[in-house]
């Protein structure tokens, strides 16, 4: 039986886990606490740049925002898979190409409010 053992990666301040095979995601605080989901993502991915807004044809919303991440920051790319799009929020897929972090919100709003923070 299936038991999503898979391990939190470490992303600053906050944890991250996601089981490919049941596309179940967990933010999590050191203590192991749940965290809210856009909260996390602001603090693990937040302070990143935004560098383009594509129209992406196979983004699960259709667009996608791209963020350059630092390479000391690069580790935090990690824990997403290059080339396939990982549910990391209810409203927002991840992605990455090892340089990149690419978002694609489902929801015009979620994808609103990224954008202008971005
Ligand atoms: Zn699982």
């Amino acid at each position: 039986m299936h038991m999503c053992d898979v391990a939190a990666a470490s992303l600053g301040q906050v944890h991250l886990t996601i089981c490919a095979e049941c596309a179940r995601y967990e933010w999590t605080d050191s203590n192991g606490s749940l965290l809210d989901p856009a909260e996390a993502i602001a603090s693990a991915y937040g302070p990143f740049p935004l560098i383009d807004r594509l129209a992406a044809i196979g983004a699960p919303g259709g667009l996608a925002l791209i963020y350059r991440v630092p390479a000391r920051h690069r580790s935090r790319l990690d824990v997403l898979r290059t080339g396939v799009w990982t549910q990391i929020h209810p409203a927002l897929f991840a992605s990455q190409d090892g340089m990149n972090l690419m978002l694609a919100p489902t929801d015009p709003f979620v994808s609103r409010s990224i954008a202008a923070a971005g």
